[in-house]
């Protein structure tokens, strides 16, 4: 049994409640952190700077440029913070950059969400670079164009703040607040580890925005954020490698590793589908791909706990720890009897409509929708045909293959 496993940082709700539950804690202790800091302070101040800048060159060989992203403009907004906004906000200019500053990154964080993850040093990473590059010139001529020292707090006289509680202007905490909320609800939708990237930035740069009032705040915000986009970053390269894109489960890297972990008493049965050349051939590889998922996903709700994993192609492991064979047997027939009942429809590919509207007529008609059946065939051995692992792979891959010998859709 594995003691821990990033696969819980993958989960939707996860993905979406740690990030919320460490920008509350942060709100809370941030005080008692800067405290405990307080002989280190540059410390606290660099981390930012450091940690930042290490998601940044992380996120390149893993390509995940859309949390690359994040993590710039969060360095940005960070250095902006520390260089333009530490003196007082009634001076004009300090509170031009700081309302300027909470428009524009909470925005260009939030529209991270819309673009395609595509490679920064690519056609697409400059543009989107020209019209950042953009905004800055806008905001930095702007800013100059104020007289310093006018003691205006200008914003002040059109926004209303809530008091000694935030400086920011009402509607830009409202604005953070919508997107934040509107970030959650697309985690939670797509489970994707880059819209959680955005929705840590907005989280807490939010609460440094909405605590600006606080001493270090954002240095302390700043470097939980670096802190949970590493641990995001980790757990999507740990997807990378262990997960099989196409099925959702564990692939064969996760395999090799577990099975080099193993007790004493397990068992192995190596599943296969049965004529998938020609069922590809038929009707397309898009229809073969779904049925791989579809075989996952009756894998995944054997009745027993087992492991599963996509060991290549069409074939599937299933590890049963703990069991013996003749244990196995009765959940494994189950699952070949459900896969072979289950109806799957399909569409005509070959004759696949061209547009939605077509699309409609003809499931109207209802001619295109064919049914078929799947089987598997599956040969199991456990560990007292041999004491190495390999071997006793190599045992159940021999029973698969007399399995089909056998005429296929059984078990042997
Ligand atoms: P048998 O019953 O003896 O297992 O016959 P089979 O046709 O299932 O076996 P064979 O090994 O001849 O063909 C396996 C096919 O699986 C070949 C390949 O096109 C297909 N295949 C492998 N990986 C994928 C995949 O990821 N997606 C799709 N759609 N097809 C795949
Ligand atoms: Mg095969
Ligand atoms: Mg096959």
């Amino acid at each position: 049994m594995q003691p821990f496993s990033f696969s819980v940082f993958r989960n939707a709700k996860m993905r979406f409640a740690m990030p919320l539950a460490l920008v509350t804690g942060t709100f809370a202790v941030h005080g008692d952190i800067v405290t405990f800091m307080s002989q280190h302070i540059e410390v606290l101040l660099l981390l930012p700077y450091i940690l930042l800048s290490l998601v940044i060159m992380l996120c390149q060989p893993f390509n995940q440029s859309k949390t690359g992203i994040s993590a710039m403009l969060m360095l940005l907004a960070y250095y902006l913070i520390q260089q333009n906004l530490q003196t007082p906000l009634a001076q004009s200019t300090t509170g031009l950059t700081y309302i300027l500053l909470a428009i524009l990154l909470p925005l260009n964080l939030f529209q991270l969400h819309f673009i395609p993850e595509r490679r920064l040093f690519s056609r697409f990473g400059l543009i989107y670079l020209g019209v950042l590059g953009l905004q800055i010139s806008w905001g930095w001529l702007l800013v100059k164009h104020v007289e310093p020292n006018q003691n205006t707090e200008m914003w002040l006289t059109y926004f209303y703040t809530l008091g000694d509680f935030s400086p920011l202007p009402l509607v830009l905490i409202l604005l953070l607040l919508s997107l934040s909320c509107a970030s959650a609800s697309i985690i939670l939708k797509r489970n994707q580890g880059y819209d959680q990237a955005t929705f840590i930035c907005l989280l807490f740069s939010g609460l440094t925005l909405a605590q600006f009032q606080q001493p270090y705040i954002s240095s302390v915000a700043f470097t939980v954020a670096s802190g949970l986009l590493l641990l995001n970053l980790m757990s999507c390269s740990h997807e990378l490698a262990f997960i099989d894109p196409l099925t959702g489960i564990p692939g064969r890297r996760a395999m090799e590793t577990e099975l080099k972990h193993l007790g004493r008493t397990y068992t192995l049965a190596m599943l296969d589908v049965d004529h998938f050349k020609q069922f590809n051939d038929q009707y397309g590889h898009k229809t073969g791909d779904d049925v791989l998922r579809l075989v996952a996903q009756f894998l995944l709700n054997i009745n027993i706990k087992a492991d599963v994993y996509r060991y290549g192609g069409e074939e599937f492991t299933i590890l049963f720890k703990g069991k013996r064979k003749n244990q196995c047997i009765d959940a494994l027939e189950e699952l070949r009897e459900a896969i072979a009942n289950y109806p799957m429809h399909i569409r005509d590919i070959e004759t696949r409509p061209l547009n939605d509207l077509e699309g409609k007529r003809k499931r109207g008609t209802g001619n295109h929708q064919e049914t078929v059946q799947i089987t598997v065939s599956i040969g199991v051995a456990d560990s007292q045909e041999d004491s190495r692992t390999a071997n006793v792979l190599k045992v159940a891959d021999k029973a698969l293959y007399k399995a089909k010998q056998n005429g296929r859709n059984q078990i042997v």
